[in-house]
């Protein structure tokens, strides 16, 4: 079903694990797509010839080159911010300017991109946020910093739903819990332990993350906003 036929998309920060995912399944539902990347121009390069869509380099640790990519991408009918990062380790040992940078990444970037595009997005717009279920609960020590980032997101989709409302404009966070990608292989040495705080114990899959992300995106959801949306095996629960 093309669902999303003709719409436009900005996914920043897609060309690997949940990003790519969620470019595959906006691309095969119809949209024009474009993504972002970093690192992985490869990666980047073969998926974007693989599902039709664009591939552009920006750096989300750039506050500016973020804001002029969304706002040259012009009106967006959706926008995803997936790209993040995460730092474990002892928060008494961690570079401050490698934290700062993860702030960069998973908080600034979110909030710079979520405000520009509402500037040039029609009414009914859709604004997605991926977060994390560690926004609400952090089991382990070590990710303080990505608990910060992530719980960060919940105030921006609060605050920014009563700015962007009166337009139809929605902004939702969507939580993962363990997904299978690079930054989380199932087969990695924390898998017994996230585990064994899941009801469902196994990870998620890049494509379950993406399928809620479509929902929130599509016409059924245009009275949901402000809100979180957890996908994670009951590891909050
Ligand atoms: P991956 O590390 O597998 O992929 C991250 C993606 O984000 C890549 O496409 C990467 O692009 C992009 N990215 C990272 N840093 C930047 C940057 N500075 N500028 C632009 N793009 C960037 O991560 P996941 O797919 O696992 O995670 C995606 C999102 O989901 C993140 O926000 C993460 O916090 C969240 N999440 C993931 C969970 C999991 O278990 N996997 C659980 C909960 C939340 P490139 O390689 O080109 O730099």
């Amino acid at each position: 079903m093309l669902t999303f036929q003709g719409k436009s998309v900005l996914v920043l920060g897609g060309s690997r694990g949940i990003g790519a995912a969620i470019v595959r399944r906006f691309a095969a539902e119809g949209a024009v797509v474009t993504f972002t990347y970093a690192g992985s121009r490869d990666a980047a390069d073969q998926l974007a010839s693989e599902t039709g869509s664009k591939a552009v380099l920006t750096d989300s640790a750039n506050r500016d080159d973020v804001i002029t990519r969304v706002r040259e991408s012009g009106p967006l009918d959706i926008l995803v911010v997936n790209a993040g990062i995460a730092i474990f380790g002892d928060a008494l040992e961690q570079d401050p300017d490698a934290i700062d940078r993860l702030f960069q990444i998973n908080i600034q970037a979110p909030y710079h991109a979520s405000v520009e595009a509402a500037r040039q997005m029609p009414d009914g717009g859709r604004i997605i946020v991926i977060g994390s279920v560690n926004g609400d609960r952090m089991p382990v020590p070590g990710m303080a910093s990505y608990a910060v980032s992530k719980s960060a997101l919940q105030g921006l989709a609060r605050g920014l739903a009563r700015d962007f409302g009166p337009r139809g404009i929605t902004i939702n966070v969507v939580q993962p819990g363990p997904v299978d990608t690079d930054a989380n292989p199932e087969n990695g040495p924390m898998k017994d332990l996230m585990h064994s705080f899941m009801a469902i114990k196994r990870h998620g899959r890049p494509e379950e993350v993406a399928g809620m992300v479509a929902w929130l995106a599509g016409p059924e959801a245009g009275f949901v906003t402000g809100a979180m949306h957890t996908i994670d095996g009951a590891f909050g629960a």
